[in-house]
């Protein structure tokens, strides 16, 4: 079974694209916008997915005891041993500008023959 051709609404699309008026015009934007929308909500989804993948990631802990990957908590749900005894975490109150960074010098000897 062959349905029919839909002439009707075919003809009154042609008539609202190409009849210089207000509706013609509000349908090309539409079919524009809707294009739009199509070929960069991809793009925005990924993005957004790339984000919070990030933020998910920064968030996520392992344990050091059986390699489980959990979410901030206080203590491994796979075999229970405590994150802050296993890995403490390295102090965010130091300041940049307080913070020493110890430089060893070390002389570099001539290799070349
Ligand atoms: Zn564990």
């Amino acid at each position: 079974m062959q349905r029919p051709i839909p002439w009707f609404w075919i003809l009154l699309a042609l008539l609202l694209l190409l009849a210089p008026g207000p509706a013609g015009r509000f349908l090309i934007d539409l079919l524009g916008s809707i294009t739009l929308l199509l070929l960069v909500l991809p793009l925005l989804l990924g993005v957004a997915g790339f984000v919070g993948w990030q933020i998910l990631r920064r968030r996520l802990r392992t344990c050091e005891v059986c390699g489980f990957s959990s979410l901030d908590q206080e203590v491994c749900p796979a075999c229970g041993t405590s994150f802050a005894a296993s890995s403490p975490q390295p102090s965010a109150d130091v300041a940049a500008a307080d913070a020493t960074i110890d430089v060893e010098v070390v002389e570099v000897k001539d290799q070349s023959p």
